[in-house]
């Protein structure tokens, strides 16, 4: 891998540029884009990405109880149960 502090190439496994010593790893290797479990954001993407899914299934639902709908997959929707003495 190359340094990015001086340029010097160095070996791929090599922990420190021979040139300045600086650690590679640190400087090469991009943050991770998703770290599950890092505390305080991690249960806030799980509301949202609870949020969503039940956004999606809502307007699968609202599709497919549509009597005129573009959801034609359903095999037979059931009227809706309206139960009044
Ligand atoms: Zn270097």
């Amino acid at each position: 891998m190359k340094c990015r502090s001086c340029g010097r190439k160095n070996a791929w496994q090599s922990e420190f540029c021979s040139g300045c010593g600086k650690p590679l790893e640190a400087q090469v290797e991009p943050p991770a884009p998703t770290a599950p479990g890092t505390g305080a954001e991690s249960w806030r993407w799980n509301i949202i990405w609870l949020l969503v899914a039940l956004a999606v299934v809502a307007l699968l639902c609202i599709y497919a109880f549509q009597p005129s709908g573009k959801f034609k997959g359903a095999p037979s929707p059931a009227p809706p149960v309206t139960q009044q003495p």
